[in-house]
């Protein structure tokens, strides 16, 4: 059974609907309005676990700066350790000022997985 999910409010149903019986979000005009990054960027918070890891590993290969505030929000909000190392990755990978600068914040986080990443994101760096 295929499970499908409002992109605004991320309810879950069982059938492809156009319109969000939770939120009334209209989902397929929504979704035709966002570009392939915003898509990932929506992603980020999708609750199925494994999509925000690989949306956020996929923003990290497209380096586009436009998804660098929602991967530190990623960071600062999820408690999933995984997704928070691939949104460190990838705002490694991304390197405007702003992520090497919330990257450097991290650096007395208190999880030692999410240290270790930082330093490493951080020591790539010429
Ligand atoms: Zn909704």
């Amino acid at each position: 059974m295929a499970t499908f999910f409002c992109p605004g409010c991320w309810h879950d149903f069982n059938e492809d609907l156009i319109r969000c019986p939770n939120c009334g979000l209209v989902i397929h005009e929504f979704w035709n309005s966002k570009d392939y990054l915003e898509k990932l960027i929506l992603a980020l918070r999708h609750p199925e676990p494994t999509t925000p890891v690989r949306a956020a590993w996929l923003l990290g290969k497209i380096g586009d700066p436009r998804a660098v505030v929602s991967l530190i929000e990623i960071v600062k909000e999820t408690d999933d350790l995984y997704l928070a190392r691939e949104a460190i990755k990838a705002l490694g990978a991304i390197d405007t000022p702003q992520a090497r600068h919330f990257i450097r914040t991290l650096a007395n986080h208190p999880a030692r997985m999410i240290r270790a990443e930082a330093g490493a994101a951080l020591s790539t760096k010429k």
